[in-house]
């Protein structure tokens, strides 16, 4: 069995983004090599997801409007976790509903999306250097 290991740097220019991974999970895969397996892409931090979904702009303003109504940024004092000095109470709970990580199947050397299946980058607490790590596995 092979395996495969890559770390992808996103430095969101604003606090809150979506940004499609599609073409750089594409790429891993491509180095990997791997024609059969899995392949995991996944968030390493508590404040950022990976998701699947439609690749529409529509669709991701309609996340970032849906999630600050769930969890509004300010008043940041309304959050517990900001009495530890910080300010990002809000975003650990947009990247719990969103979701840390996505495993997609290999087939055939290709990723097996369902029709429209698209990979995101949710970034809920910006504008510093965050990762994603891509674990790919097979033969
Ligand atoms: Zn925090």
């Amino acid at each position: 069995m092979k395996s495969y290991r890559k770390e992808l740097t996103f430095t969101t220019p604003r606090r809150v983004e979506i940004v499609p991974i599609t073409d750089q999970v594409n790429e891993a895969l491509r180095e990997s090599g791997i024609q059969e397996g899995l392949c995991l892409v996944n968030a390493m931090h508590i404040t950022s997801s990976v998701f699947i979904n439609d690749n529409e702009k529509g669709l991701w303003q309609d996340y970032i409007n849906w999630l600050e109504r769930l969890a509004p940024h300010e008043p940041i004092g309304q959050y517990l976790h900001n009495r530890t000095g910080e300010a990002n109470g809000d975003a650990h709970l947009k990247r719990q509903i969103m979701g840390r990580e996505v495993i997609i199947a290999v087939t055939g050397g290709k990723l097996d999306f369902g029709p429209w299946e698209q990979i995101f980058y949710g970034e809920f607490d910006g504008q510093r250097p965050k990762k994603v790590l891509i674990k790919i596995i097979g033969e």
